[in-house]
């Protein structure tokens, strides 16, 4: 006779932070999650016996390892990297790398929890993972980047596989450390295969890839915005961050009618009232991709903006909010100040950028808030097809994948109104993917039995 966890909430919470003691951002990601999906399983005894949600909350493996190399000036580094394997009922681990100083297991224990939902969503067969390191490659040389990837690969390449765990990028990075692990995993097992994504295309990497974040986080918003008889044309929008997200948030707002006024990082951000156009859009990506500058520098250059240093844009007033920066950099005050300034709608390019109290505040002022875990799906939604394409060693066009982009946001974005939808007609996007994404790995682990 099996014997079920009908343990509350706050019970079950507190177990997840007696056994996670100091990684205050992976139990800030279970509490939001587990928060809806205790409502949704009340009544489904098998969920329970199973022990489901207690087992997608408990990563299936955590590899740590340290990564050595050398600098410029011959002097021997060492970092510590990591993969976190958190599911892989549905399809392969997937899930991005991220280099920052900021890395440590608790953030990308967070971020292979959520990938695992967001993936689910995408319906595309991937489970979730991520990975990373505490490097920072800003400051360093093309030279010292391509030693420390090699390195980290070198540790790397024997927990990763086409059929098992498919890496991509994520914060630091982009399109030359892909280029450079891919280098070190071929030359080490001797094998061409698709084991990363977000590759070049030379190589085998998807058109529309570095797009994908960005547009898909404006789909979503524009989605979000029709359910409510509303449109992107003639909105004012503040966008944070200034990378490969923000930058292709910026340029879809721009295309769709809209007004950019802000982008950052982490040094503060700039305000441009006359809105940031395409020719400037280019501009900020050759400052932070090639020049590798600081978007203050926008300011010295486009002499009508201004550059608030140290500060985040949420105070600046808009009709549309997109945090595509990185975890907490909005909370519950700068959500309030968004409200009181009248935003309409906020979706997220960035992986839980907003703090569980700013998400209350929005809930409450009935704000259309389309959560990172769809909101920011599109990536790794054509990292999917990527994945396809090097199976099939095939490539579609750029635009056959735009138009899947705009059919997977859609796909998504259906899917939380379908479990998210309150009466009224106000829908909580957060429960409505938190359900969703649940539901098809949960089946999916139910079916396997005890493993
Ligand atoms: N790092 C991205 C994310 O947070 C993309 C992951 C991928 O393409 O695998 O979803």
């Amino acid at each position: 006779m099996a014997v079920s966890d009908h343990v509350d909430f706050p019970t079950f919470m507190e177990g997840v932070k007696k056994r996670n003691p100091g990684q205050p951002e992976f139990v800030q990601a279970v509490q939001e999650v587990a928060q809806d999906i205790f409502d949704f399983i009340g009544d489904k005894e098998e969920y329970h016996e199973a022990q489901i949600l207690r087992r997608i909350a408990e990563p299936d493996r955590v590899v740590s390892f340290r990564v050595c190399w050398e600098d410029d000036n011959h002097c021997i580094r060492v970092q510590r990297g990591w993969r976190v394997q958190n599911n892989n009922a549905i399809g392969p681990y997937k899930g991005g790398i991220r280099f920052h100083p900021s890395v440590t297991e608790s953030v990308l224990k967070f971020l292979a929890f959520e990938q695992t939902f967001k993936n689910s969503l995408t319906g595309l067969p991937m489970g979730g993972g991520k990975g990373g390191a505490n490097f920072n490659p800003r400051g360093k040389s093309d030279s010292e980047v391509m030693r420390f990837c090699q390195a980290f690969m070198t540790e790397l390449y024997r927990h990763i596989g086409p059929d098992t765990d498919v890496p991509a990028g994520d914060i630091g990075v982009g399109a030359r450390e892909i280029g450079y692990m891919f280098g070190q995993y071929k030359r080490i097992t001797n094998r061409w295969e698709g084991v990363l994504t977000g590759k070049a295309t030379e190589y085998g990497g998807s058109q529309m890839r570095p797009e994908a974040t960005g547009y898909g986080a404006v789909y979503f918003m524009q989605n979000m915005l029709k359910h409510q008889g509303m449109d992107v044309e003639g909105h004012t929008a503040v966008i944070s961050g200034s990378g490969n997200v923000a930058t292709h948030a910026a340029e879809k707002i721009v295309q769709l009618g809209g007004k950019v006024l802000t982008l950052s990082d982490s040094g503060g951000f700039i305000h441009d009232p006359d809105g940031i156009d395409q020719e400037r859009i280019d501009w900020v990506k050759q400052l932070k991709n090639v020049r590798r500058g600081r978007i203050s520098e926008y300011a010295d250059h486009f002499t009508n903006a201004t550059f608030h240093e140290g500060k985040r844009p949420w105070d600046v007033p808009c009709d549309l909010a997109l945090p595509c920066a990185t975890q907490n950099e909005l909370n519950e005050e700068e959500a309030k100040e968004l409200v009181a300034n009248g935003v309409k709608a906020v979706s997220e390019g960035a992986n839980m950028p907003t703090t569980l109290e700013g998400v209350k505040v929005f809930h409450d002022a009935k704000i259309m808030y389309g959560p990172g875990k769809a909101a920011n799906a599109g990536g790794v939604a054509v990292s999917g097809l990527e994945m396809s394409q090097n199976s099939e060693r095939i490539s579609w066009n750029h635009e056959r994948l735009g138009e899947m982009l705009t059919e997977l946001m859609e796909g998504i974005h259906g899917k939380c109104v379908e479990y998210g939808k309150q009466d009224g007609g106000y829908v909580d996007y957060v429960k409505g993917a938190n359900i969703a994404g649940f539901k098809k790995v949960a089946d999916a682990m139910l079916a396997f039995g005890v493993v």
